[in-house]
């Protein structure tokens, strides 16, 4: 694995492995590895012939007051984590090669980022779009790996490739939990072992919607009802609830065709989210709680 940290030295390489007929799989993250992490590299390591990740804690999708200076860091783990997933390149710019001037030009996705996460944190997915259209221009044609732990954040991004003709696929992937259900995050690192065990209340709220909904129930706010109650029960306080529609996030009083069920809720100094996604055809539902992994987070304290 080569650790890189220019931008035109990333390019070159990218550019160089087309030339020799070889595709590119990219993963872009913000480092302090985890499984969910590590299953995008996985991902694209199973379809492409040059597999970059990217690490990179990007000040533009943090806002004044979030956690931009405590969020947690650890190059050497990640190198050594992406070096075992066979990852070919690491990309680890600093904040002046990705931004040598203050940044005037953002890319705004409009319509998609308004609510859910948006709502809270306005200026985040400018932030992530505007990153992301730099990583896609640096790379070039490649298939990108997100997770739909973020489900928001895929929609947008996949929406801004689409609007933008950008010559990369992206590739939503399954969100990875741990053994007690509670989604990988890095900012888990913030949870004492307390605020940890009421996380799990985020995985509880989402199974007990989905299974009101294999029930028969098909109306978003009593099926919203029962998420509520049940995070309340771990004595969580949601910052929203949303069920919408997956393909677009256009909201939804019926539960009908491909569901998103999105949960956000402030634990301790973490901001957790987590979602289900549900397709359902008449009586049938198929749900989609992301997989379990029985390996753990190290870093979580
Ligand atoms: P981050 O480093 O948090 O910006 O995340 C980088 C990528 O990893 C994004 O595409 C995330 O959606 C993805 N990711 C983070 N946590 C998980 C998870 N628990 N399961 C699947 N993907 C994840």
């Amino acid at each position: 694995m080569i650790v890189v940290e220019r931008i035109a030295d990333l390019r070159e390489r990218c550019e160089a492995a087309r030339r020799a007929g070889r595709s590119v799989g990219l993963v872009p993250t913000m480092g302090f590895f985890h499984e969910g992490h590590l299953s995008l590299m996985r991902a694209a390591r199973a379809h492409h012939d040059l597999v970059v990740t990217t690490i990179f804690v990007n000040p533009l999708q943090f806002g004044e007051t979030e956690d931009l200076d405590s969020y947690p860091r650890d190059l050497a783990a990640d190198t050594a984590a992406a070096e075992a997933e066979a990852v070919d390149v690491l990309f680890t710019p600093s904040v002046p090669e990705m931004y040598p001037e203050p940044t005037v030009t953002t890319v705004h996705v409009a319509g998609l980022t308004e609510a859910l996460c948006g709502a809270a944190r306005p200026t985040h997915f400018d932030g992530v779009t505007t990153v992301v259209a730099k990583l896609f221009s640096i790379v070039g044609p490649c298939t990108a790996y997100f997770g739909r732990k973020d489900f928001q954040q895929l929609a947008v991004v996949r929406r801004m490739a689409a609007d933008l003709d950008l010559p990369v696929e992206v590739v939503g992937c399954p969100l990875v939990r741990e053994h007690d259900g509670v989604a990988m995050s890095s900012r888990n690192a913030y949870l004492s072992p307390e605020e940890r065990r009421s996380a799990r209340g985020l995985f509880a709220g989402l199974r007990a919607a989905a299974a009101a909904v294999e029930d028969g129930e098909r109306d978003a706010a009593r099926v919203r009802a029962v998420l509520e109650a049940e995070t309340a029960c771990h004595g969580l306080e949601n910052e929203y609830i949303e069920i919408r529609r997956a393909t677009d996030l256009t909201p939804i009083a019926q539960l009908d065709g491909e569901v998103v069920v999105a949960v956000a809720a402030p634990v301790g100094q973490a901001r957790l989210i987590d979602n289900v996604t549900m397709q359902i055809a008449g009586a049938q539902v198929s749900v989609d709680l992301g997989v379990i992994t029985l390996a753990t987070q190290e870093h979580t304290s």
